[in-house]
């Protein structure tokens, strides 16, 4: 089968591998039919992930149809149509059972990471049963990815671990595609005001297209310029929850700033430390939103590509500002 594998720092290529198979009885192997690129795959190219070897095949998002499961998953058969979670959870470990799936004793994400993930034809995904999610009937399924990881992650490491309540002020910096997700997700609370900051003006735009009640470019006029007309717009009192989206010490520093007294601080980018990592506890309430049409993931693809192009898809996404990128859809 074809699939994208991490060469060496600085270089992923398009390679022949076997396909995988089905290895512990709680196994299936997925064939692919949609993936895509996340910004943690750009940072193991980059080599800043140091859990993810040379020669590992990238990837922890995607949906497609089982093609083979072990003799111990009931959920599942051949044929189905699946979601694949980033987070792979046992069910059964002691933080999986408090919820905290990230911190699996035989999971967490591992997916192109520790072990081979979803940007290729076939994947091999561990504790099946509790890993993949059914697809419910009639789903447009291809921008579904986005619910693999980013709309958790926002919702939360952004929106819930932020406190989002009904009548309070948010304001998000980062408005990459995990910074939108957090928009977009913040209104299942009814905010009363969600503002977004950023450089990029064409992300910004459509921070404003789909719900944003005002944004600030910090690249123009200067951070004070931006902290002084948040504050203006909140009563001189700074945010109930700021969500911090991009992952410097700039940024961290201005989030700190903008917080109000009593504020909470989420912080969703990396920072090289982890505060939170996602669970993917809330992916069966995503798919109910999306079943019922009061959440629309299209919003943040905007671009598509065959998977025999994904090399160029990764340079598309690396350049995302040039490109106008949010998330590029790779179809097999
Ligand atoms: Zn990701
Ligand atoms: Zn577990």
């Amino acid at each position: 089968m074809k699939a994208l594998v991490y060469k060496q720092v600085g270089k992923v290529e398009l390679q022949q591998r076997p396909m995988p198979r089905t290895v512990a009885p709680t196994d299936a192997v997925v064939r692919l039919t949609k993936t895509t690129i996340c910004g943690t795959d750009l940072h193991i190219r980059k080599g800043d992930v140091a859990t993810c070897a040379p020669g590992r095949i990238l990837g922890h998002e995607g949906v497609g149809i089982v093609e083979n499961v072990g003799p111990s998953v009931t959920r599942f058969k051949n044929g189905d149509s699946v979601l694949i979670s980033c987070i792979s959870s046992c069910a059964s470990c002691e933080y999986c059972r408090r919820g905290m799936s990230s911190h699996c004793t035989t999971g967490g994400w591992i997916l192109g990471n520790e072990i081979d993930g979803t940007q290729a034809e076939y994947v091999r995904i561990p504790h099946a049963d509790c890993s993949l999610y059914s697809i419910p009937n009639g789903l447009e399924e291809s921008s579904l990815v986005t619910l693999s990881d980013i709309f958790p992650t926002a919702l939360e490491c952004g929106v819930i671990n932020g406190k989002v309540q009904p009548g309070s002020t948010v304001v998000i910096i980062g408005a990459g595609p995990v910074g939108l997700a957090a928009l977009i997700t913040s209104q299942f609370y009814t905010p009363a005001v969600v503002i977004v900051i950023d450089t990029d003006a064409n992300r910004l735009k459509v921070a404003t297209e789909i719900g944003a009640h005002a944004t600030f470019n910090s690249g123009e006029g200067g951070i004070d310029a931006v902290i002084k007309a948040i504050r203006d717009k909140t009563d001189g009192k700074g945010c109930d929850t700021v969500i911090e989206a991009v992952g410097i010490p700039e940024t961290f520093e201005l989030s700190q700033r903008l917080l109000a007294p009593g504020g909470v601080l989420a912080n969703v980018g990396v920072h090289g430390i982890t505060t939170r990592l996602v669970d993917a506890v809330t992916t069966p309430m995503l798919l109910k939103m999306v079943e019922a049409k009061k959440l629309d993931p299209a919003q943040l693809i905007t671009h598509r590509f065959k998977f025999e192009e994904i090399v160029k898809a990764y340079e598309t996404f690396g350049a995302a500002q040039q490109h106008r990128a949010l998330k590029v859809l790779i179809e097999m």
